[in-house]
């Protein structure tokens, strides 16, 4: 078994952008020179998170709406009356999602679904550039 680490950069809009990143989570693991494990992927922050979805245009509106729903982003938050940024839902936003999402491969490829990518999920309320790191383990 050995580990690497790798990262990357990615641009959002915020706002609860979502970015389909499973092209780049990929091409890490088949670069890794690992045949067998799995890859960690990870955001640095508090008003970001990694999952799954199918990223097809519904769900890119679904998911967003659901979130307004139950973390709405026009009421009063304990965060914005102490640092007045203006996100604190973002931040419980982010905490509710999880800031890392593991995925298993073999053959240096990884063991998603069909329809199922791996998305980063900017949920701040301005644009911001997001490292990305991605932990393999394998061998
Ligand atoms: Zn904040």
């Amino acid at each position: 078994m050995s580990v690497k680490t790798f990262e990357f950069t990615v641009s959002t809009k915020g706002g609860t952008d979502i970015i389909d990143i499973t092209s780049q989570v990929q091409k890490i693991v088949a670069g890794s020179g690992m045949n067998e494990g799995s890859a960690l992927v990870f955001v640095p922050g508090s008003t970001a998170g990694i999952t799954t979805i199918e990223y097809e245009p519904g769900l890119l509106k679904d998911y967003p709406e659901f979130m307004e729903k139950i973390i709405p982003s026009n009421i009063r938050y304990h965060h914005d009356d102490t640092w007045h940024d203006g996100n604190g839902h973002s931040h419980v936003r982010a905490a509710l999602q999880g800031a890392s999402f593991t995925v298993p491969f073999t053959n240096s490829s990884l063991l998603l679904g069909t329809w199922q990518q791996i998305i980063l999920v900017d949920f701040d309320n301005r644009r911001r550039n997001r490292r990305i790191i991605v932990q393999v383990n394998g061998e």
